[in-house]
């Protein structure tokens, strides 16, 4: 039986390692006065993940809610316009399609590894034309740092038309048949939100392998001034340029994501093989042929006499933080009575939850976490 009771030790879900290089880091962007949103860990941050995503070009900006703002703009969304996006995900792959005046369209997921599908989409595409609707663009979530299964989607994203745009804010560090996550559309974006595997306290990234989209969102971040010298301006732009002080603690988390990810997929390798006995636990699946980053385990309550949220309940009382998945966005109140039909996306979000998975937690606090859960069933019972 588990020692863990409410007074233990808390195991939270996923917290932020930082590690001794973002202390000098930081430290010389005090020591030298380069705070603010001009310096060269801006740069070097860039080109650290654009080398380690393979992305040809990388825009920092001050949170991945911007970076999807600013890549739905270049990638060409406007207003009027309706926007193919997953129903269950985070509510800021949405909010930017709203906040420039279109309207998302609700996708379903598959039901095995909770992200959207060439199927799910097309269907999606098909009741949106039936609606009147001419959706142009596809975004596409990869949930909890699984990697959706892309050949199919960009197949089917090049034959009927539509620009794709991939939500990577949890999936740095994961690779779909040997190429990083973020690299299979137009353009993407990251989050470096202090939940993300890697972050700089808040902060995203615009990656495409388009020269122009890249110049153009960087234009806009920065107020869209062509000439820092003068106030002269030929757009309507943003502030949304990320610090170098973020970008000092970034340049140094880019350091430690290799160990963060190994260790992350470490603790996920557990979970499955500890899961793989029990059937009523079903992971979040992960298709063949990719590298999950292994950001957020994600597992189904399928049982007849454990609910969810009795197993959330479970694990509070002894401490351990886990959380619901994501509510799928098309109930949210804003988004309600739109044309979604989304049946696979509500059932998981009733059944699924995520389970702590930061690299700093211990083997006791994984089999902690498994013990509790294998323990639930015998006492609901
Ligand atoms: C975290 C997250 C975002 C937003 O990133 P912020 O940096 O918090 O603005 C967008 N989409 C998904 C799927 C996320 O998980």
């Amino acid at each position: 039986m588990s020692k863990r009771g409410r007074t233990s030790e808390r195991i939270p879900l996923s917290v932020p390692t930082l590690e001794a290089s973002a202390w000098s880091y930081v430290k010389d962007c005090l020591d030298t006065g380069w705070v603010s949103s001009a310096g060269k860990y801006v740069t070097r941050f860039e080109e650290s993940v654009a080398e380690y995503t393979g992305a040809s070009h990388a825009v920092a900006v001050c949170s991945g809610t911007a970076a999807l703002h600013l890549a739905y703009l270049v990638a060409g969304v406007s207003p009027g316009d309706t926007v193919l996006v997953p129903t269950l995900t985070f509510i800021a792959t949405v909010n930017p399609v709203t906040y420039l005046g279109a309207k998302p369209f609700f996708v379903d997921v598959d039901a095995r590894t909770w992200n959207v599908s060439a199927e799910t989409l097309a269907a999606a595409l098909q009741q949106a034309r039936k609606a009147g609707l001419r959706p142009r663009h596809a975004v596409v979530t990869h949930l909890y740092g699984v990697p959706a299964d892309m050949a199919p989607i960009m197949e089917l994203c090049e034959r009927e038309g539509l620009t794709l745009i991939e939500d990577a804010a949890e999936s740095l560090g994961s690779f779909y048949r040997g190429a990083h996550t973020g690299t299979f559309g137009r353009v993407a974006a990251l989050s470096f939100n202090g939940n993300k595997i890697i972050t700089t306290g808040g902060g995203g990234m615009i990656l495409t392998g388009d020269a122009v989209l890249a110049k153009r969102a960087r234009h806009l971040s920065t107020q869209a001034r062509p000439n820092a010298e003068v106030y002269a301006h030929d757009d309507v732009g943003f502030n949304y340029r990320l610090t170098n002080l973020q970008a000092a603690l970034g340049v140094s988390q880019m350091e430690s994501l290799p160990r963060f990810r190994d260790r992350r997929r470490e603790i996920q390798k557990h979970y499955l093989e500890a899961f793989a006995r029990e059937n009523w636990l079903v992971p979040q699946a992960q298709p063949q042929g990719v590298e999950s980053n292994g950001w957020l385990f994600g597992v189904s309550i399928n049982s007849a006499s454990l609910t969810r949220d009795q197993a959330l309940a479970a694990l509070a009382e002894v401490n351990i933080e886990a959380r619901p998945v994501f509510q799928p966005i098309h109930e949210q109140p804003m988004y309600r009575g739109t044309e979604a039909r989304c049946p696979v996306a509500e059932s998981v979000s009733r059944v699924a939850l995520n389970l702590p998975n930061s690299p700093g937690i211990s083997e006791t606090a994984v089999s902690d976490v498994m013990l509790t859960l294998g323990k639930v069933p015998a006492s609901a019972v």
